[in-house]
């Protein structure tokens, strides 16, 4: 049976399917392995920074194999812009090394094998299977999923393990890996952060946090 929350779930769907029918993801790659290790770069950075960084990382390094022919000093200088690079050149070669021994150089395709990759936990799994390999492993849930969610009564939870699970149940299984890019277009063009664009946005009706809700 429908729940009332799926039905509005559904509708919030329709219409940011409708308001951002070029939605996608933002991260910019040619193959599996180029947007494992722009995930790992986006960690507490925008995708423009992480795409301005990639386009000459990825002209020097093409295979996992290429991450570990260099010390990890020259890596860090390599990736320095997008921060934490100490830890990000650490994941970064973990993971290679480990997508070299444990899967023939392959990226594997299942969120347990992913998650034995050094700096690889659900978001990221969920980005490369969705979106890489266009399996349905679960809900991305980033800093704008997180907000829009809990603005749009979606969740009640903020650790984002919570919050993946709750849209789960509501968003039907064919829209798992498209729902977190209508809401991160949503959050970045009308429902900011600090002052959401509640008068244009397509959603008021439907949203309980709406600031015009509370003017009398
Ligand atoms: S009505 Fe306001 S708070 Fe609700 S989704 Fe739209 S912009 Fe965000």
């Amino acid at each position: 049976m429908i729940s009332d929350k799926q039905t509005h779930t559904g509708e919030i769907i329709k219409r940011l399917k409708k308001e951002y029918p070029n939605a996608h993801c933002e991260l910019n790659h040619t193959n599996a392995f180029e947007l494992l290790v722009a995930t790992i770069l986006s960690a507490q950075c925008t995708d423009e920074r992480v795409n301005i960084v990639t386009v000459n990382l990825f002209r020097k390094y093409r295979q996992p194999q290429d991450y570990l022919n260099v010390a990890p000093e020259e890596l860090e200088t390599d990736i320095h812009s997008t921060g934490f690079y100490r830890n990000k050149a650490k994941s970064i070669q973990g993971a290679s090394q480990k997508i070299i021994e444990n899967f023939g150089g392959e990226i594997p395709q299942t969120m347990d094998e992913l998650l034995t990759l050094n700096g690889v936990a659900r978001k990221t799994a969920n980005v490369v299977l969705g979106n890489a390999f266009g399996i349905a492993s679960g809900v991305v849930v980033d800093t704008h999923v997180s907000r829009l969610s809990q603005r749009l009564n979606l969740t009640e939870n903020t650790a984002p393990e919570k919050i993946e699970k709750d849209l789960a149940e509501l968003v039907p299984v064919k829209d798992w890996i498209m729902f977190p890019h209508w809401l991160i277009a949503h959050g970045r063009k009308i429902c900011q952060a600090r002052k959401p664009k509640c008068e244009i946005c397509v959603l008021e009706n439907l949203c309980p946090s709406s600031y015009l809700k509370n003017i009398t």
